[in-house]
């Protein structure tokens, strides 16, 4: 989980949230829905809110689908307190831009996971909710957490070990075996690229410092679209483990 720095939000969602009667995430226009779709994949760094999967097809039609507005309909807007709840206890959170994030299709080879841990209608029916982690705040996501060598996401230990687990493995099921494979292979790629700069027993902080560089910054696709690398946390996560370790001190 990547902390989301919130940008502003888009001018068609602040429109439309203080001049409708009655506005709801319902009633949000088409066009609305699509600009705030694209507002927080750029946030987000094409990334999903929760899993770090890349967002938005890699096809040949990313270039106008992206910047037109127009996704891959496997993408979904998730309100990180949920959208039933929004309804009934916290309107106003239903079209709150800090309450929204994008997030992917939730189904790694058949399994759930993310907002549609819970099945199909998922978190968004209300009956699950995240008890400490969220995303928008670094606090409370990225600097919680911390990846062991086999790839699982868990907490740090202190003293939101057990409820930031809980949301993980529970209400996210992040542990799931096809995302723990994915970044278990990005350290490996991690790996390679450290071989392929220097001989491993040469490896210093010069290196570590530029590879940290290259996993924490938005680069640019072929398309032009500013995106984080998927999984770059897990990586990041493991880069710091190393270039502390006293091996290379
Ligand atoms: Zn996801």
């Amino acid at each position: 989980m990547k902390h989301i720095r919130k940008k502003n939000e888009p001018e068609k969602l602040r429109v439309y949230r203080q001049t409708t009667d009655g506005a709801s995430y319902d009633g949000l226009p088409g066009d609305t829905k699509r600009e705030l779709n694209l507002a927080l994949l750029k946030d987000q760094g094409f990334l999903c809110a929760y899993c770090m999967k890349p967002l938005a097809p890699k096809s040949k039609d990313v270039e106008g689908d992206v910047l037109s507005g127009v996704f891959d309909n496997k993408i979904t807007i998730e309100h990180i307190y949920p959208r039933a709840l929004c309804q009934t206890q916290m309107q106003h959170r239903q079209l709150d831009y800090k309450n929204l994030v994008a997030v992917c299709d939730g189904n790694s080879e058949g399994e759930f996971h993310c907002d549609k841990t819970q099945g199909p209608q998922g978190k968004a029916s209300g009956q699950v909710s995240l008890a400490c982690l969220d995303p928008t705040d670094a606090k409370m996501s990225e600097n919680l957490l911390t990846y062991l060598l086999d790839g699982t996401i868990c907490a740090k230990s202190g003293r939101h070990e057990s409820c930031a687990n809980h949301d993980l493995n529970t209400v996210l099921n992040l542990n799931h075996p096809v995302l723990q494979r994915n970044r278990k292979a990005v350290f490996d790629v991690v790996k390679t690229s450290l071989e392929g700069e220097m001989p491993k027993g040469t490896w210093n902080q010069q290196l570590f410092d530029r590879q940290i560089e290259r996993w924490k910054n938005l680069t640019s696709d072929k398309y032009g679209v500013r995106r984080y690398k998927p999984y770059c946390m897990a990586a990041l996560d493991f880069l710091e483990k190393l270039k502390n370790s006293p091996k290379y001190q």
